[in-house]
């Protein structure tokens, strides 16, 4: 038997993270409890997406319903459990991610192993973690904002700015004279147009970006098979990739997906969005929302299995209140407790 619990966790970001749909200092995420017949517990974190309709008010009345749906199972029930969610209730990725998240984190404690010890990974082989540059208006600001980032090796500049292509350009071009060594890629949140990502794009190759994300609307595969097939620079697929499912069109459109656990809707679901899109030749990486350690610790447990990783999240907060796997320079280390191995900071 399986109780589910939830609580809403207010978070703040060190400053005002603005991406091109806006953005906020402030924000609420879910923790999810799950606990088995004998009190054993698991925790999970649900980060809900206003961009997929979800707030943390859904993500409550989500979990109820998932109470109803797996409540007769137990822990080792993981693959029966995102099943039966999904067929529970469509799309509301963050809640099912919370509760998956937290099933692995009480499985792998009665195994009395690190999940990434129970999935056979090697935390040696996790990529660097990149750090995310938010957009900011002011030139002075957003050149604080890259000193501040001194100590990652590569860096996730937000462009679509609210004033266009040339202020992206602007942007752009600083964080390259700020941080003339660094590894860089650009996400632009579906902001741009097909026309305006090549133009921009040959600036981005000239300053030596890696690649861009989601140059286009979710929704406009042709437009992003149009850029990639004629942008010098790869293109990533993030918006536009939800789920295992999405990948096989995904295929030919793009060079690489972005998952994220908030997204995809459990462990057991990324897992097969990984290995979904290394048979078709994609690369993967794993982002993450604005979400504490626990979130975040949850993705990283699948850092070896990626070729990047953009795992800020809980490094952008002002007050995490867990503690789990860290970023420090770059360097994502996982804990070594069993579970997800997060503790109550
Ligand atoms: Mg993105």
């Amino acid at each position: 038997m399986l109780k589910l619990a939830t609580e809403i966790v207010p978070v703040h970001t060190t400053h005002p993270f603005v991406i091109s749909r806006g953005g906020a200092s402030e924000w609420r995420t879910v923790t999810v409890r799950v606990r088995d017949a004998d009190g054993a517990e698991g925790w999970g974190e649900a980060a809900p997406s206003r961009f997929y309709g979800e707030t943390p008010e859904s993500v409550v009345a989500a979990v109820e319903r998932f109470q109803d749906a797996i409540g007769d199972l137990d822990a080792w029930s993981l693959e029966e459990a995102e099943a039966r969610m999904h067929r529970a209730l469509r799309f509301n990725g963050a809640a099912k991610t919370g509760v998956s998240a937290a099933l692995h984190d009480l499985a792998a404690k009665r195994a009395g192993l690190p999940l990434w010890k129970l999935w056979g990974l090697d935390p040696a082989k996790a990529p660097p973690s990149s750090f995310t540059i938010a957009i900011a208006d002011d030139d002075a600001v957003l050149r604080a904002r890259i000193a501040e980032a001194a100590q990652y090796p590569v860096l996730k500049v937000k462009l679509g700015s609210p004033r266009g292509l040339a202020r992206d350009q602007q942007i752009i071009r600083i964080v390259r004279e700020e941080a003339p060594d660094k590894v860089l890629r650009v996400d632009a949140n579906a902001a741009w147009t097909a026309k305006g990502a090549l133009e921009i794009g040959e600036l981005l190759a000239a300053l030596g970006v890696e690649f861009i994300e989601q140059p286009l609307p979710p929704h406009d595969l042709d437009g992003m098979r149009f850029v990639r097939d004629r942008s010098p620079l790869p293109v990533v697929a993030d918006e536009s990739c939800v789920m295992a499912s999405d990948v096989p069109r995904l295929a030919g459109v793009v060079d690489g997906v972005n998952l994220k656990l908030a997204k995809c809707g459990g462990l057991r679901e990324a897992m097969r969005l990984i290995a979904t899109a290394r048979s078709h030749g994609l690369l993967v990486m794993a982002g993450c929302m604005i979400e504490t350690s626990l979130g975040i610790t949850a993705a990283a447990h699948l850092a070896p299995l990626l070729d990047c990783a953009d795992l800020d999240g809980a490094a952008l907060l002002s007050d995490d209140p867990y503690a789990g796997a860290t970023i420090t320079g770059g360097a994502i280390r996982l804990p070594d407790g069993p579970g997800l191995g997060v503790t109550r900071r």
